[in-house]
């Protein structure tokens, strides 16, 4: 087992499963690998999609699972019921805070607009230099594809400058996420 650095690892990802079962099947993946890992598991608190997936396979593995969840998604139910920990928060701004104050690092599996915001945020954050922590995202069958593509066109064009991999990797599967986390 490696000298973790990485103790705690934030997950954003869809709320839905997605239409490829590869999707699924990496959610179940990283779960597992995260509770192997000792590291706890950082998500917002869901039961459903990729999601409850990867906090039902962390838990599963016996490891430990942290949702952050706002008071309006907690009053509709919409929680996972067997967590570690569950935070209660006021709004969608302080969620996202809270999880990146857990956190030691991100990853991003594939999901959707909440999960692509989600994903940017902390990409400006690191950009802006309000933080080091590493961001890896999963490109299960190429998803982030037109991500990676759409930031080199920004930066072609000027908008953001240097190389892009100063912000955030890509990888094409758990274990390389969880190797690319655990090994500086
Ligand atoms: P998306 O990538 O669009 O599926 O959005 C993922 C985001 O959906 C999460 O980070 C949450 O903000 C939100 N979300 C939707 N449903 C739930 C739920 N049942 N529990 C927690 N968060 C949810």
């Amino acid at each position: 087992m490696p000298d973790l650095q990485v103790r705690s690892i934030c997950v954003f990802c869809g709320a839905s499963v997605g239409k490829d079962p590869a999707f699924r099947a990496a959610a179940e993946d990283l779960g597992r690998l995260i509770a192997e890992h000792n590291i706890r598991l950082i998500f917002g608190a869901g039961s459903v999609g990729l999601m409850g997936t990867v906090a039902d396979a962390v838990l599963a593995g016996g490891g430990e699972a942290i949702g952050v969840i706002p008071d309006f998604l907690r009053d509709r139910e919409l929680f996972h019921k067997n967590l570690t920990e569950l935070h209660v928060v006021d709004s969608m701004h302080t969620r996202k805070r809270k999880m990146f104050d857990l956190s030691d690092g991100f990853i991003g599996l594939p999901g959707g607009l909440g999960t692509l915001e989600e994903v940017f945020e902390m990409v400006t954050w690191r950009q802006l230099g309000r933080h080091e922590k590493p961001i890896v995202l999963i490109s299960t069958n190429n998803y982030w594809e037109p991500f990676d593509s759409l930031v080199d066109r920004v930066v072609e064009n000027g908008f953001a400058h240097g190389d892009t991999s100063t912000y955030y990797r890509t990888v094409s599967d758990p274990a390389s996420a969880m190797e690319l986390l655990t090994s500086n």
